[in-house]
């Protein structure tokens, strides 16, 4: 007789036949992700939470290591920053050169970010000019509370860390919309082209400054504002020349649903993976066979560029600096060979199937939310272009290894051909010898201000990574 439980893909819900005393570990460690994430908006103040985290586990400043010319050992955990902005958090195993166990994510969001010289006034209120970043759908980042935050460098060097919006007693900014009545000619327009980039302004206030002076001086209301942020802040217009302030979504990260099962927040694109692959690697148990690392990066959005991106050879560096640490030999062989040996998971989002778009989704090859971690054999779009194809022996070795420790996977691909597509950090990890493959939770709304994703795959995904550090 042949069994079809056993011949038969049939991938289902997460939530069946989950014991209760599974389900309150799923919500207990969904509530501290959902603290997670309001807890810090931008790259920066993410590094930052990251930091003081992984410090309280025990993990040192690496870069102090170098400095000093000391060395690594077995066991040790050390983190190095990158500009503030993208970190890598390592747990030294037996050695380097049979090769590390990298999970990889990124830190950076879309969002509006500041232009340089950003303040203005026009019509009775002081505006701010904003530069999108990565790739939004501009009619949703209208009409919305947003928060501000980011980082303002002085002239002499001083950074001021700005954020407002976030507590109950800040007040929040916004961006404007046409009202309906007058929208007719706005609305004939193409979706991608009615909000243009040049009207994403936002509004900072609406007070003139009180002057003694002739009433009919100009930007009362401006100089109003810059006169709060110099008493505020000790800033000056002139700072925002040496500034990176974000405008973000003033949205609370929030149980979603009756039954609480999915979790709506502004940036779970990509943090959720960066959480998950974090609290796998303070979560291991003991001392991994091999050497782990945690990898944190910036600027996927707008395609890994960057010092801060995974296309810098910081990464590499690392590699290399590790390897000298732990061996004390400088031949930059031992650290090529651990690249050659090592595995990678590039941990990023996918789209969800969406049934209020399913036209988008090859059913049958898509994403589910709550049907657990999503493997992605490829990416890209147009004929695969751009993606790491994953070797199908690393797919079995992992996929085998999620089943027997009976966590919850799927496999599929991000929409329909060419419908777009989409790339990740894997093709660059691949680039310097390292095999990897991508997986994720998947997303609705993705790259929206308020991003939904279940509680079954965000803790399908730490417990997949977790195994991956520990069993691979
Ligand atoms: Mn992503
Ligand atoms: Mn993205």
């Amino acid at each position: 007789m042949r069994n079809f439980k056993e011949i038969e893909y049939n991938p289902i819900s997460g939530w069946i036949k989950m014991s209760d005393q599974e389900k309150e570990k799923v919500f207990a460690f969904s509530k501290k992700y959902i603290d997670f994430m309001n807890e810090a908006k931008t790259e920066r103040e993410i590094t930052d939470l990251i930091i003081s985290m992984a410090e309280e586990k025990g993990f040192v400043d690496f870069d102090n290591i170098i400095k000093n010319k000391g060395k690594v050992e077995k066991g040790m955990k050390i983190y190095s920053v990158i500009s503030g902005k993208a970190l890598i958090l390592c747990v030294v195993g037996n050695n380097i050169e049979d090769g590390l166990r990298i999970i990889g994510s990124h830190l950076d969001s879309p969002r509006l970010d500041f232009k340089p010289m950003p303040l203005y006034e026009d019509g009775g209120f002081a505006l701010a000019k904003t530069h999108y970043y990565g790739g939004i759908k501009k009619y949703q980042w209208v009409a919305i509370p947003l928060a501000m935050h980011g980082v303002v460098i002085k002239k002499d060097g001083t950074k001021i860390n700005i954020s407002v919006g976030e507590k109950d007693t800040d007040p929040v900014f916004t961006v404007s919309d046409l009202l309906p009545h007058l929208s007719q000619d706005q609305l004939k327009k193409e979706a991608s082209a009615f909000i243009p980039g040049e009207n994403l302004n936002v509004f900072l206030g609406s007070i003139p400054i009180q002057t003694d002076e002739d009433s009919k001086e100009i930007n009362l209301i401006k100089k109003n504002i810059l006169a709060f942020l110099f008493d505020e802040y000790g800033i000056t217009e002139r700072d925002f020349a040496s500034a990176e302030i974000e405008i973000v979504p003033a949205f609370k990260a929030q149980e979603v649903g009756f039954d609480r099962g999915l979790i709506g927040a502004y940036a779970q694109d990509d943090r959720i993976c960066a959480y998950t692959s974090l609290m796998a690697m303070f979560d291991m148990d003991g001392i991994p066979d091999k050497t782990c690392i945690c990898y944190l990066s910036d600027k996927e959005e707008i395609g890994s560029v960057g010092i801060t991106g995974a296309r810098s050879n910081l990464f590499e560096t690392f590699i290399y600096e590790l390897s000298y640490a732990f061996t004390q030999d400088s031949n930059p062989l031992i650290a090529k060979r651990a690249m050659k040996a090592s595995r990678m998971l590039s941990a990023d989002v996918t789209a969800g199937f969406d049934p209020n778009y399913p036209e988008v989704s090859d059913k049958t090859n898509s994403s589910y939310i709550g049907r657990g971690i999503s493997i992605e054999k490829y990416t890209g779009s147009r004929g695969k272009s751009g993606a790491s194809d994953a070797n199908p022996e690393f797919i079995a070795e992992f996929t085998q290894l999620l089943s027997e420790s009976e966590i919850c996977w799927q496999i599929g691909e991000m929409g329909k051909i060419d419908l777009g597509g989409g790339g990740t950090i894997a093709q660059y990890m691949a680039d310097i010898g390292i095999e990897v493959l991508d997986c994720g939770a998947p997303v609705l709304s993705m790259h929206s201000p308020f991003e939904i994703t279940s509680k079954i795959d965000l803790y399908s995904s730490f417990k997949a990574y977790k195994c991956f550090f520990e069993n691979m």
